[in-house]
């Protein structure tokens, strides 16, 4: 199996270069925002639960994340390999991937982090709030996302580097140039 973590802040174009890459590998993606929206708009309880702590910008607490992670990956018995994107975002959701994985038969092959800096990052929010009415997209929700990117979803880094698993891709240019950094990373695999 090819898993692979898509890796980096707030608008960083993870979802964007997801897509593309799913259709050229054939990988599941799992995104843990659009499935934490996808609840919330269709009301399941863990939709309910969520809500409040997604628009004021807070993570999910991380039993209830790794829970619809790991049960959204085993709808997906015969998949080719997974693109987990905005997850794990806490070293105990790095943990208990790779225990969750392992105990599948299978592993990370490799992270990869978008690097966009700040400027970049607050204009395509800005832009993206404006398109879809993201509530979290809001510039005060959109500062506690930063902070806790920089709290405590910015360690999950050293976690992966210290596996040797770590690669990083400017994330500034045109979607096909950093498309093909990220292939090339991956076919190195
Ligand atoms: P972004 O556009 O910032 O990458 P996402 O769409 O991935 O954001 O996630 C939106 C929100 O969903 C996060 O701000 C957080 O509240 C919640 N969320 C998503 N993934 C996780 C996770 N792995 N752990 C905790 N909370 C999460």
């Amino acid at each position: 199996m090819l898993n692979i973590v898509l890796f980096g802040p707030p608008g960083a174009g993870k979802g964007t270069q997801s897509e593309k890459l799913i259709n050229k590998y054939g990988l599941v993606h799992i995104s843990t925002g659009d499935l934490f929206r996808a609840h919330i708009k269709n009301q399941t309880e863990l939709g309910q639960r969520v809500n409040a702590l997604i628009a004021e910008g807070q993570l999910v607490p991380d039993q209830i994340t790794i829970d619809m992670l790991e049960e959204e990956v085993s709808k997906n018995p015969g998949a080719k390999g997974f693109i987990f994107d905005g997850f794990p975002r806490t070293v105990a959701q790095a943990e208990a991937l790779d225990t969750f994985l392992e105990s599948k038969g299978t592993r990370i092959a490799g992270v990869i982090a978008l690097d966009v800096d700040q400027d970049e990052l607050t204009r395509r929010i800005a832009q993206r709030q404006l398109e879809t009415g993201r509530v979290d997209d809001q510039a005060d929700k959109l500062q506690k996302r930063i902070e806790e990117y920089f709290n405590k979803t910015i360690h999950v880094l050293p976690f992966y580097e210290g596996q040797g698993k770590l690669s990083k891709v400017n994330g500034i240019g045109s979607i096909e140039n950093i498309f093909a950094d990220l292939c090339a990373v991956i076919d190195r695999y």
